[in-house]
């Protein structure tokens, strides 16, 4: 199959020629067609998998039949849960769409409204943002959606995790019934399958990885290692092995900063990424990771959430996540659109809990290889698969954060942080979690 087959427009195809890509990957096969049909879809698709472009090209396509946008309307709303990830849909946009007359722009937190709001005000073909600035721009009267056609939630699984649900559904409730909707998740929880109920319609289904299995192209293993002896080893393998270009998460934004510190003390380019950087601390770092002047990124979770940097070689876990899902989004860094990547996860004695439910969720265990010199003192018990069903999470009580926001101009805060006394139970939220010091 080749993209001529697809009943993209000439100006489209030219713009992913450009791009270097030949043939469509099996989710831009399925869901290309079936979004210029005009269907609902509702696609369990990592990132990697050209997911991006997938729902992309045929907006595009739709749109430039179209007429073009009124004064602050928006024909086409994606929805992101990060400032990154909605960057980089922005830049996609931008590419695929550049022989086309469409205008299109992106809108996140943690920098100034009134720019966002200028651009808003000529109307946009296809706006991408965030959720709780696009509910700023609306209270301040920048955008409406009275001819909007289509939505895509992008990453609708972290959505909710980010505890974004709120205001999606405030959203939802700003846009006419009669729309076009496009459903992307990397795993489809009860949650997630319950907000599709309420928004999707006879939808196209499109799985291109089974539910809670890591990609294939990802080499996995781990190293057994004693937690003070993380950073030596990390250093050690970086160098002992050449890395060039290595994503490390860790669990926490001062764990991110300190390691940071001892990498650069060893001559290691490396730079740190997470929710108390600035937009253009972070935008600068990812530049530099992406231009090869910083080989080390550290990044937090939700910092690196839908990070998209071609072909990336390696993932280090410098620390397990505390989600066991957050691993299958962390190692989908690598091994993207067909290439090889290799995981591997620094786990210490204390992290045994965290590797069993890893284990248990991508249903193998993980491959050991212990570093000599690097042998642990506080031994890693042997893991046995529990293949137990995981239950599925209790649905989170309302709050009364579902109340109407203030409107809030510069919105500082990291987002979904605002939403992290919405969980319903004693468990440390996964932001509470990532924002404990270590
Ligand atoms: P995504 O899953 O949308 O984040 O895309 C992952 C990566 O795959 C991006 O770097 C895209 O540029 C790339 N990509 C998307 N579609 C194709 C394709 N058909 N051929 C080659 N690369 C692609």
């Amino acid at each position: 199959m080749n993209f001529n087959s697809l009943g993209l427009s000439p100006a489209i195809l030219q713009a992913i020629t450009e791009q270097g890509y030949e043939t469509p990957t099996p989710i831009q096969e399925k869901a290309i067609p079936a979004v210029i049909d005009g269907r609902d879809l509702m696609a369990a698709a990592q990132t990697g998998t050209g997911k991006t472009a997938g729902f992309t090209l045929p907006i595009l396509e739709k749109l430039s039949q179209g007429h073009r946008a009124n004064a602050n309307q928006a024909r086409c709303l994606i929805l992101t849960p990060t400032r990154e990830l909605a960057a980089q849909i922005g830049e996609s946009v931008t590419n695929y769409g550049k022989h086309l007359p469409l205008k299109s722009t992106v809108v996140f937190g943690g920098v100034k409204i009134n720019p966002q709001m200028m651009k808003l005000c000529k109307g946009v073909d296809i706006l991408v943002a965030t959720p709780g600035r696009l509910l700023d721009l609306y209270h301040q009267n920048a955008v409406r959606f009275k001819t909007l056609e289509v939505l895509v939630l992008d990453e609708a699984d972290r959505m909710l995790d980010m505890g974004f649900i709120h205001d999606i559904r405030k959203i939802l409730g700003l846009l006419p019934k009669q729309r076009q909707n496009l459903m992307f998740s990397a795993t489809f929880s009860d949650e997630v399958r319950k907000l599709a109920r309420g928004m999707i319609n006879n939808p196209v289904e499109i799985s291109v990885t089974p539910r809670n299995t890591a990609s294939t192209t990802v080499k996995q293993w781990i190293c057994p290692v004693d937690k003070k002896q993380k950073s030596v080893l990390l250093t050690h393998l970086i160098k002992e092995n050449k890395w060039d270009q290595v994503l490390v998460f860790t669990k926490t934004k001062h764990g991110a900063n300190k390691l940071t510190r001892h990498l650069e003390l060893e001559n290691i380019k490396a730079a740190a990424i997470h929710g108390n950087k600035s937009q253009s601390a972070r935008t600068k770092a990812l530049a530099n990771f992406k231009n090869g002047s910083i080989k080390i990124l550290v990044a937090t979770d939700i910092a690196a959430r839908g990070l998209d940097i071609d072909q990336l070689p390696q993932v280090v876990n410098f620390d397990l996540p505390n989600v066991a899902e957050d691993y299958i989004h962390r190692i989908g860094r690598t091994g993207r659109a067909g290439c090889n990547g290799h995981a591997v996860s620094l786990v210490c004695a204390d992290e045994f809990k965290l590797l069993s439910d890893i284990e248990r969720l991508i249903k193998q265990l993980l491959s050991r290889k212990i570093v000599d010199g690097f042998e642990p003192v506080h031994d890693l018990p042997e893991s046995k698969l529990n293949q137990r069903p995981i239950k599925p999470k209790k649905p989170k009580k309302p709050t009364k954060l579902g109340q109407p926001r203030q409107a809030n101009q510069n919105n500082k805060q990291s987002e979904g942080s605002r939403h992290r006394k919405s969980k319903g139970n004693n468990w440390p939220s996964r932001r509470q979690a990532s924002n404990k010091k270590s």
